[in-house]
């Protein structure tokens, strides 16, 4: 057995199904996850040794790649004034005043230590501002595992096709609505119907949690109208998307101002973060301003908020995401003429440093064109492309990232591998 085999035996003891989050086991692609011991620009390394050019970049936030140096300066100097005060510090101001300058729409936002925090109070404060009982959100798109969320999520709750979870009781989701992505008819139709009931609306505006879906410029359009019609708060989740897909996130590329936004991943660093803001008026609602009751002792930890900043400064430089853009579009037209040259039925999309490979003719528009998939060759293609040292989500229903440290040598690593891999798909 490989020291990585062993390594995985010993924590299947102790960790439920070895993991501490469920798509990292390997569940839907079989075999065993590799237990990683240190990283480096666009690498990881198991516990054998081996190195791979890794296009998860821990599920998002790594997009200066991993353990950049300004980074971990940055987390070795905060670490030296202390670890945490559960007091307001400079740096999480700091912070603030950089994620309100980002989005025009976020007059005053709360750092919180993950993005399930994030949508959480996000929906808490979306109810308690409105007093309204309803939320909408749409199927596949996943906003982290609280209760009231955990109804057809993506990610993980896709990946074990347990769509919803055992511990939420009926009564907790009873409020919740699920819709269709992208599709207008039905929203149209839940608005007429129960529209005066609905406190928020969440949507990940770049679907990235049932492989990559974009939203369709139409239907999220419309959805600020009709929220803003019935009085109810549009939620963009851009815990994955903001500060990845662009700039200013998802909302900067449509143009549309949603009434709270949630982030995480890229605004952490790698480290513990997520941040949920919006108008002043619908934040001034929180505790302890406000009736709406939110907290967390750990919340803008120092050592956080400082690796935060440091990414954020490396990704704000001129022409950051023009270069990310266009290295992850050589990635996929690469993978994309490699398929075509093979015979195997794939396309793939991208938007910024994300990425989506879909094993089906048709870019997917919907929940139902991502199920339409082929599964089976995603996981072979998957084990092909890691045994030659190529990292990619262990799902068919993860979106892939590409960060600055990805070289073109990296690119065309992985665009040989990608050719060999298909062979055998
Ligand atoms: C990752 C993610 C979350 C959950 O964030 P955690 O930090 O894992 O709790 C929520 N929403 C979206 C869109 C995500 O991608």
């Amino acid at each position: 057995m490989s020291s990585n085999d062993l390594s995985f035996e010993r924590a299947k003891e102790v960790i439920p199904g070895g993991v501490n989050s469920p798509v990292r086991a390997f569940g839907s692609v079989g075999g065993v996850p590799k237990t990683i011991v240190r990283s480096e620009g666009s690498r990881i390394f198991d516990v054998d040794g081996n190195g791979y050019i890794d296009y998860v970049g821990s599920w998002g936030p790594m997009i200066a790649g991993h353990a950049h140096p300004q980074i971990v300066k940055a987390v070795k100097d905060a670490a030296d004034g202390g670890l945490s005060f559960g007091t307001p510090t400079p740096g999480e101001v700091t912070l603030a005043e950089r994620l309100t300058a980002t989005f025009p729409a976020m007059e005053q936002v709360r750092l919180v230590s993950s993005g399930t925090e994030a949508t959480m109070s996000a929906i808490r404060l979306a109810r308690g501002y409105t007093e309204k009982p309803k939320i909408i959100k749409f199927e596949g798109c996943y906003h982290g595992h609280s209760d009231s969320l955990l109804v057809k999520a993506g990610s993980g709750a896709l990946t074990f096709g347990t769509p919803s979870s055992a511990g939420v009781p009926p009564d907790l989701v009873s409020q919740t609505v699920v819709l269709d992505y992208n599709i207008l008819n039905t929203l149209e139709e839940t608005f007429d119907n129960v529209g005066k009931d609905v406190a928020a609306v969440i949507i990940e505006p770049i679907a990235g949690n049932m492989n990559l879906v974009q939203g369709n410029a139409k239907f999220l359009g419309r959805l600020r109208e009709l929220c803003s019609h019935y009085g109810a708060l549009l939620i963009f989740d851009e815990v994955m998307t903001g500060f990845r897909v662009g700039p200013q996130g998802a909302q900067g590329l449509y143009g549309i101002e949603p009434d709270i936004t949630t982030l995480g991943k890229v605004i952490g660093g790698g480290l513990p973060m997520g941040a949920f803001g919006g108008r002043r008026e619908v934040m001034q609602k929180l505790a302890p301003m406000g009736p709406v009751y939110q907290a967390g002792t750990l919340s803008g930890n120092p050592i956080s908020v400082a690796a935060g900043l440091a990414t954020l400064d490396l990704i704000s430089e001129d022409g950051f995401f023009e270069s990310l853009t266009n290295k992850t579009r050589e990635l996929v037209e690469g993978i994309e003429e490699h398929a075509k040259r093979a015979g195997v039925p794939f396309c793939a999309s991208h938007v910024g440093g994300m990425f989506g490979m879909y094993f089906t003719d048709r870019v997917p528009e919907t929940y139902e064109d991502v199920m339409g998939c082929n599964r089976e060759r995603f996981n072979r293609f998957f084990h092909a492309m890691l045994d030659q040292g190529i990292n990619l989500a262990p799902s068919a229903f993860e979106a892939g990232f590409v960060s600055s440290a990805h070289s073109e040598q990296d690119i065309r690593t992985t665009l040989d591998a990608a050719g060999e891999a298909f062979k055998v798909c």
